[in-house]
């Protein structure tokens, strides 16, 4: 089947509509008409080649959300009309001990979305700049929140799970003191995250901007990161902070906010590397840098239903497909507030 997309034929051009095909679905396979799809910094990484390996023609997009048109005979799980989600993910071998364990983002076969390779043409994985997409129904996610929230859920599929998997797993919640760098998608996700799990958040923002948006994100406070008596005033006293910068900066100003046996986790992932944190920081208070990637479907699912529980959505500004350009240079400066979301409905001609 033929449908219309969004992307790019090479990283020096900008995003134009093209016709792509998808396959008919298989038995295990559900097909979707995205109805939105949320615009990650991951997508101008990868669409304008900042990362190694990008296949061309590039769609992006892997905070798809929509509607289920059709089943193959063999899935139990969904069926037409299901309000459904996909995100980074849409197949794994699921069969090593990474899959056993639901882990699926760290499956060494792991498909992803958009930019891998795939049998279906045209050889590798098309996004959720588009109409329609067919996945297997292990990949795919229930959507419980009411409709009237969908486009505000689709960023849940990519920022959500990244923020919220490892601020489950270094135990984000009470009496943790937990710090979230950088107010962009991702970060806007972990500063109402780890407040909804009790932690008190403590937000750190480049932009003076963003200072009393941060907290009526649930920050508990707010540090403009350029100013260093700020900074001082947190010396030694976190458990816990996400880093979600997408470009390359100095991490000691974080680590030397950690308290003993305290870890920073890095999500941002720039497309050159930030220089090497000073040793004896980490040494000194036996503090940790760690990474962490995403979150494997039942992580996806749990996060979802947490979010539906606790009111959760992303703060969004809806576009049309076509002003997808101009949307990347505002995210380059930093000027998003907190997600642009694709109504995939104006992707018509
Ligand atoms: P975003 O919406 O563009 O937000 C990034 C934020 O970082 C900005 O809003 C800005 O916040 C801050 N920032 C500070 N200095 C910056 C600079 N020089 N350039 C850009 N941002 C700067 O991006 P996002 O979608 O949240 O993604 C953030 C990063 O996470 C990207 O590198 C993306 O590829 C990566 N990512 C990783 C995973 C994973 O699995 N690990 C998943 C998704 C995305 P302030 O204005 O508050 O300073
Ligand atoms: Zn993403
Ligand atoms: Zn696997």
């Amino acid at each position: 089947m033929t449908i219309k997309a969004y992307g790019a034929h090479a990283g020096t051009l900008p995003l134009e509509p093209m016709d792509i095909t998808r396959r008919a679905p298989g038995a295990h396979d559900v097909q979707i008409d995205i109805a939105y799809c949320g615009v990650c910094h991951s997508d101008i990484h990868q669409v304008r080649a900042e990362w190694a390996g990008t296949l061309y023609p590039c769609v992006p997009g892997h905070e798809i959300v929509g509607r289920v048109v059709a089943v193959g005979d063999h899935v139990s799980g969904f069926r037409a009309g299901d309000l459904v989600g996909v995100g980074c993910i849409v197949d794994s071998c699921r069969h090593c001990g990474d899959c056993d364990d639901g882990l699926e983002n760290y499956c060494d076969h792991m498909t992803g979305t958009y930019n891998f390779p795939t049998p279906d043409a045209p050889g590798h994985t098309l996004g959720g700049y588009s109409q329609q997409i067919v996945v297997h129904e292990r990949y795919v996610l229930r959507v419980t929140h009411p409709e009237a929230q969908l486009a505000a859920v689709a960023p849940l599929l990519c920022a959500g799970i990244t923020t919220y998997s490892p601020l489950r797993h270094w135990q984000a919640g009470p009496g943790k003191k937990v710090g979230v760098v950088g107010i962009g998608g991702l970060g806007h996700m972990g500063i109402k995250l780890a407040h909804a799990m009790g932690a008190h958040v403590v937000a750190f923002t480049t932009s003076e901007s963003k200072r009393d948006a941060a907290r009526a994100l649930g920050a508990d406070e707010v540090v403009v990161s350029r100013h260093a008596d700020e900074m001082d005033a947190h010396a030694k006293s976190f458990d816990f902070i996400l880093n979600t910068v997408a470009a390359p900066h100095n991490l000691d100003v974080f680590t030397a906010l950690l308290k003993r046996d305290g870890t920073m986790t890095l999500v941002g992932a720039p497309a050159t590397p930030h220089d090497s944190p000073e040793v004896f920081s980490l040494i000194m208070k036996r503090r940790s840098i760690a990474g962490s990637m995403i979150g494997g479907i039942p992580e996806t699912q749990e996060m979802l239903d947490f979010c539906a529980e606790h009111g959760i959505v992303a703060d969004i500004e809806l576009i049309r497909a076509d002003q997808i350009n101009d949307a990347y240079e505002r995210m380059l400066r930093g000027d998003v507030h907190y997600r642009f979301v694709i109504d995939n409905a104006t992707l018509t001609s």
